[in-house]
């Protein structure tokens, strides 16, 4: 079995803030520690239930978070921005499973910390009229190339979300959102152990999982935060405007809607243009 791990850091155990994970952060070397660790909980998990491979792709922010020096020396991974597939840059490669690590709730979840979708500009991202997250968003790009997601670690309100549509999924609650920027965590200790152990079990599942990729044709819709980033996104050819800030896109290939999301939104979060 090779299991294929993205992880981010706003639903890590102990991350509440921006100070924590932005890499200008004043507490951003905590968090770097705290994600890798989670990773190493969650490979541990997986060779412990007889994963035979262990794919890592760092999927916060720059996408250079990871210590490498202190990853479980069995793990592979992929660091740096700019990936086609983003945040499951890796997952075409014959993965069997995918684990979301240190995940958060989508753009405007109540009392569930740092929460967006993607980018800060994004307030709604829908396909075929349902909102998703990026558990969402990500889950499809691993169905688009058949792989399930099995698990997923991070606060109560993701681990729900994620069950909407993934309902095989095995969750690690490591933390209780009590608002944008707070929450009650599990210990160190006891969040890794839980991730450990969440992970053997997710491997064991794969036999019963799906990959999940609703059937096409797909209208993707995306919200900006401000008028003028959709006027922006709105120079992706095939984009229609739906209203001052909603933006649409149709086709019958969801890595195309994820291929217009991300040039769409990559462009709405460009300095204005003059
Ligand atoms: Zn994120």
């Amino acid at each position: 079995m090779n299991i294929y791990i993205s992880c981010d850091m706003e639903g890590v155990d102990g991350i509440v803030t921006e100070k924590q994970s932005s890499p200008t952060g004043p507490f951003y070397e905590f968090a770097r520690e705290q994600i890798t660790g989670e990773v190493n909980a969650a490979a541990q998990g997986a060779f412990d239930a007889g994963a035979s491979s262990v794919l890592v792709n760092d999927s916060h922010h720059d996408m250079t978070n990871l210590l490498p020096e202190k990853l479980d020396p069995r793990i592979e991974y992929i660091t740096g921005s700019q990936k086609p597939l983003s945040m499951m840059q890796g997952v075409d490669t014959g993965i069997d499973g995918v684990f979301f690590i240190g995940y958060h709730a989508r753009a405007g979840t109540w009392n569930s910390t740092i929460v967006h979708t993607f980018s800060g500009c994004v307030s709604q991202f829908k396909i075929n009229g349902k909102v998703y997250g990026e558990t969402g968003l990500n889950a499809m790009i691993a169905g688009y190339f058949g792989v399930p997601v099995v698990m997923i670690s991070g606060d109560q309100h993701v681990a729900e979300e994620a069950r909407e549509y993934l309902p095989w999924i095995r969750t690690a609650t490591v933390k209780q959102g009590q608002s944008a920027y707070s929450a009650r965590h599990l210990s160190v200790a006891n969040a890794r152990e839980l991730i450990r152990k969440t992970a053997a079990e997710a491997v064991r599942i794969i036999p019963e999982a799906c990959p999940y990729l609703p059937s096409a044709p797909y209208r993707l819709e995306v919200r900006y935060l401000q008028a003028g980033e959709a006027d922006r996104a709105s120079m992706m050819p095939g984009s229609m405007r739906l209203d001052g800030t909603t933006l649409a896109f149709d086709t019958n290939d969801y890595l195309q809607a994820w291929f217009a999301f991300y040039t769409m939104t990559a462009l709405a979060s460009q300095a204005p243009m003059v």
